[in-house]
C-alpha cells in the first residue's frame, strides 16, 4: 500500500462544462519536481473536499492522472497514484452491476444512482514512474472506474439516462449556492439540515 504524500495545497476544483473536463487528457511523461507538487496538491485538495478521488482535470490540469483513498466493500482503505490509468472490468458471466450511489465533486452536493460493474483493476505508473496496480470492489471499485472515466473526459453524467442526468443536474443546481467557486480553498456553506450521506469523487 502506497502512502500519499503531505503538505500539499488546496486548489480550487475545476466543475462540469470547463473543456478540460470534458476531453481526453495528456499522458504523464514528465515526473519531475512539477508533478510532486501538482499529486501533492491533489491530494490536499481531495482531503479538504472530503472525497475518495481526484484527477488532474478536477484541479484543471490536462494530465491523465488521479488520487484515490477509497475503502472497498469490507471498509479496507485502499490509497495511491495513478498516472496514464487503463482499467479493466469483468466481461461475460463475471459481469454484475452496482446500482449504488455516485457523486463527483465536480458538480459538489449531488448523488445519483449509477450502474458500474462491482470490481474494477487500474493499471498505469505513480508520481514516480513505477508500475502499480490496484483492485477492489464496493466502493473503491466505482472510484478506480469513475476517476479513470476523468482522465479520458468522461464524467459520470455522461452514464446516466437522460431522466436520472435531469435529475442529478436539478439537484446540483439546489446546492450550488452552499459551494464558493474556489471551494474547497474556501469552505462550503453549512446548514444544519444539509448533511452529506455518500462520498463524491
Ligand atoms: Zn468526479
Amino acid at each position: 500500500m502506497s502512502t500519499l504524500p503531505v503538505n500539499g495545497s488546496v486548489r480550487p476544483i475545476t466543475r462540469w462544462g470547463e473543456d478540460v473536463m470534458h476531453r481526453v487528457n495528456q499522458p504523464v511523461t514528465d515526473f519531475g519536481a512539477d508533478l510532486q507538487t501538482l499529486v501533492a496538491d491533489m491530494v490536499a485538495t481531495m482531503r479538504a473536499a472530503d472525497g475518495v478521488g481526484l484527477a488532474a482535470n478536477q484541479v484543471g490540469v490536462d494530465l491523465q492522472l488521479f488520487v484515490f483513498d477509497c475503502p472497498d466493500k469490507d471498509g479496507n482503505h485502499v490509497q495511491g497514484v495513478v498516472c496514464n490509468p487503463v482499467v479493466e472490468v469483468p466481461e461475460g458471466k463475471d459481469r454484475k452491476l452496482d446500482e449504488g450511489e455516485e457523486g463527483c465533486l465536480s458538480l459538489p452536493g449531488a448523488f445519483t444512482k449509477c450502474a458500474r460493474p462491482d470490481f474494477a483493476r487500474v493499471t498505469g505508473v505513480d508520481q514516480h514512474g513505477v508500475p502499480v496496480s490496484f483492485e477492489g470492489d464496493g466502493l473503491l471499485a466505482r472510484c478506480l472506474q469513475h476517476e479513470t472515466d476523468h482522465t479520458q473526459g468522461t464524467v459520470f453524467g455522461d452514464r446516466l439516462s437522460r431522466k436520472y442526468r435531469k435529475r442529478l443536474f436539478g439537484e446540483a443546481e439546489e446546492l450550488a449556492p452552499d459551494y464558493p467557486s474556489d471551494w474547497p480553498v474556501s469552505p462550503m456553506i453549512e446548514h444544519d439540515e444539509h448533511h452529506q450521506e455518500s462520498q463524491a469523487t
